[in-house]
C-alpha cells in the first residue's frame, strides 16, 4: 500500500509553500500533472499585495479589498489575510525571493483598485521568481517527494472522510493513502475560449472535490482581466495591470481615451468595471493599451519581460498602442474552506485559487491572490495532525468506458465557446438556461474512454462549467464580476 502523511496535489505557490511548512511533521508527497514549474504562479507578472509602506495601513488595504469585492467578502478572512501579509513577504524574502528594490527599500507598484502603492514585485515576472525559489527549497527537503507527470483523478472518500487519492501515473491508475489530502490545483481558465491562464488550469480540483461531496461557493464570480493581448489566431498573453499603474491608458478605435465615461477612477478602477467598459467599446471597434507616452528606457527597465514577449510578436510597447481585450483570468470562488483550509470533508484541505476562503468577495482585488495563496497555506500546520493510517476502506480503481461519445477535442471546444459566449462578462438568464441544458447533456454523454490526462481534464472542464453556470443562474442580480441583464 502506498502511504504518505500528506499528499499535496499541485506545485504552484500554495502547494509548495504548504509542503515546506508541513515537511517537519511527516512524509509529504507532491503530485503535479506536468513539470513542477507548470503552474499559474509561474506566469504571475504584477506581484503580491501587502501593507509595506509607512503611509499605508491595514484598514486601507482591507477597505480596498471590500470595495473591489462589492462587500461580498468574508470579513474575518480578509482581516486575517491582510494582517498576515507583511510577515509572509518577509518569509518569501527569507526563502530567497529577490523583490525589486530602490535604495534598500522595496519598490512598491500600484494596481487597479488599490488606494496606495503596495505591490511587492520582481520586475514583471514576480510569479516566476517565487516559483523558482519555492522549487529550490522543496527539492532540498528530504521529507518531500515530488512526482511530476502525475494526474489526480479522484479523491478516495467514504462517509465524508478522505482517505487518499487516485492517480494516473505512467499510464496506470493507483490508489494512494494519507492522513490528509491537500488540493492546490489552481484555477480554471481553460473552461473559457479566451484566457490568460496556462494549459494546466482545467478546474480539476473543483471537479474532483465536488464529485467527492465537497461544497463550493461563489462560483459565479469569474474574473476577466481587462488587458490581454488580442491578436487574431494568437495565444492570449497578459499585459499586467501594473502597466496601468505606471500610466498606461486605454484607447478606443478612434484613438480616444474612454474610461472617464465609466468610472471616476478611470484606468485604475477595479477589474470588473474596466473589463465591462472594454467589452462595450469593443462592439464599436478595436481597443488598445497605450504606454508609449512614457520614456522608453523606463518602460524597458520596469517591464522587461512584457517588452520582450511583445517584441517576439512583432509589437513595440515603447512606440505603439497594443490591441487588447478582456480574457478569463481568475476564479474568485471555489471549494468552500475555513481559515485553516478545511473543507466539509474530513481530512480534505484546499489552498490557493482552487479554494474559496471568501477573501475576494464578488471580485478579486489585483495581486491579492498570491497573497491569499501564501497566507492560507501557512496555516494548516495548526490544524492537521499526523495520524497512523490503520485500516482503510476498499476503493475501486477507475476503469475507462467504451462509448460512442464525442471526442475530448470536440467537447472542449464546444464548452469553451458556449462559456465564453453565454457565461462571460455580460450574462442573461435565457442564455444561461440554454447553456445549462447543453452542459448537462454533454456531461451525461461524455465518458473517459482511455486512460489519458486529456480525457480526465475534459470531464473536469464540463463539470466545472456546470458549477459556474448553475451558480450564475442562482444569482439573479448583478454583483461584482457577475453581471446579468
Ligand atoms: C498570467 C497570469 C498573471 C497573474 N498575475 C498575478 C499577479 O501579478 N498577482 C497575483 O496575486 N496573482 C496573479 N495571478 C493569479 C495567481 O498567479 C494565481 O491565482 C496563483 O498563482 C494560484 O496559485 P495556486 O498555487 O493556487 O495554483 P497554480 O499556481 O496554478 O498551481 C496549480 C498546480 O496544480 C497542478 N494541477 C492541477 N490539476 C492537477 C491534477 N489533476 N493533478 C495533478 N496536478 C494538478 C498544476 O499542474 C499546478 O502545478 C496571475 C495569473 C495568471 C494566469
Amino acid at each position: 500500500m502506498n502511504k504518505y502523511d500528506f499528499i499535496i496535489v499541485g506545485s504552484g505557490i500554495s502547494g509548495l509553500n504548504f509542503a515546506l511548512n508541513i515537511a517537519n511533521k511527516g512524509r509529504v508527497l507532491v503530485v503535479t500533472k506536468k513539470k513542477i514549474i507548470d503552474s499559474s504562479t509561474n506566469y504571475a507578472q504584477g506581484g503580491i499585495a501587502a501593507v509595506l509602506d509607512k503611509l499605508d495601513n491595514f484598514n486601507k488595504h482591507i477597505k480596498d479589498t471590500f470595495v473591489a469585492g462589492s462587500y461580498h467578502n468574508n470579513k474575518k478572512a480578509v482581516n486575517f489575510m491582510i494582517k498576515k501579509g507583511p510577515k509572509l513577504i518577509d518569509r518569501l524574502l527569507n526563502l530567497g525571493v529577490k523583490f525589486s528594490n530602490e535604495q534598500n527599500k522595496l519598490q512598491l507598484a500600484k494596481e487597479g483598485g488599490h488606494s496606495m502603492r503596495r505591490i511587492a514585485h520582481v520586475g514583471d515576472r514576480t510569479g516566476h521568481s517565487i516559483e523558482k525559489v519555492l522549487i529550490s527549497n522543496v527539492q532540498k527537503n528530504k521529507n518531500i517527494t515530488i512526482w511530476e507527470n502525475t494526474f489526480a483523478i479522484d479523491l478516495l472518500v467514504k462517509n465524508s472522510t478522505c482517505y487518499g487519492l487516485q492517480i494516473l501515473r505512467n499510464g496506470e491508475v493507483k490508489n494512494l493513502f494519507s492522513s490528509a489530502v491537500i488540493l492546490a490545483t489552481g484555477g480554471l481558465g481553460q473552461v473559457y475560449k479566451h484566457t490568460s491562464n496556462p494549459s494546466i488550469s482545467t478546474g480539476d480540483g473543483i471537479a474532483i472535490a465536488t464529485r467527492a461531496g465537497a461544497k463550493t461557493e461563489d462560483m459565479e464570480f469569474v474574473q476577466f482581466h481587462p488587458t490581454v493581448l488580442n491578436l487574431p489566431q494568437k495565444k492570449r498573453f497578459l499585459l499586467s495591470e501594473a502597466l496601468r499603474g505606471e500610466g498606461a491608458v486605454l484607447k478606443n478605435y478612434q484613438g480616444k481615451r474612454f474610461m472617464k465615461k465609466y468610472d471616476k477612477r478611470e484606468e485604475l478602477a477595479p477589474r470588473d468595471i474596466v473589463s465591462r467598459a472594454i467589452f462595450k467599446e469593443l462592439k464599436k471597434g478595436p481597443v488598445y493599451l497605450d504606454i508609449s507616452h512614457k520614456p522608453a528606457s523606463r518602460i524597458r527597465k520596469r517591464f522587461p519581460y512584457i517588452t520582450k514577449e511583445l517584441k517576439k510578436r512583432g509589437l513595440d510597447l515603447t512606440k505603439q498602442k497594443i490591441p487588447i481585450s478582456p480574457a478569463m483570468h481568475y476564479m474568485c470562488g471555489g471549494i468552500k474552506v475555513n481559515l485553516h483550509g478545511q473543507s466539509n470533508i474530513k481530512n480534505l484541505y484546499a489552498f490557493g485559487e482552487v479554494a474559496c476562503t471568501g477573501v475576494h468577495g464578488a471580485n478579486r482585488l489585483a495581486s491579492n491572490s498570491l497573497l491569499e495563496a501564501i497566507v492560507f497555506s501557512n496555516q494548516i500546520i495548526k490544524s492537521v495532525e499526523v495520524k497512523k493510517i490503520s485500516t482503510v476502506p476498499k476503493f475501486k480503481k477507475f476503469k475507462p468506458k467504451k462509448c460512442k461519445c464525442p471526442s475530448s477535442k470536440y467537447v472542449k471546444s464546444v464548452v469553451k465557446k458556449v462559456m465564453w459566449d453565454n457565461v462571460g462578462i455580460v450574462r442573461n438568464v435565457d442564455d444561461l438556461k440554454k447553456t445549462l441544458e447543453k452542459l448537462k447533456k454533454l456531461d451525461e454523454k461524455y465518458k473517459v474512454q482511455i486512460l489519458n490526462q486529456t480525457d480526465f481534464e475534459t470531464r473536469n472542464i464540463i463539470q466545472t462549467a456546470l458549477l459556474i453556470t448553475k451558480a450564475a443562474l442562482k444569482r439573479k442580480k448583478s454583483l461584482g464580476c457577475h453581471f446579468i441583464i
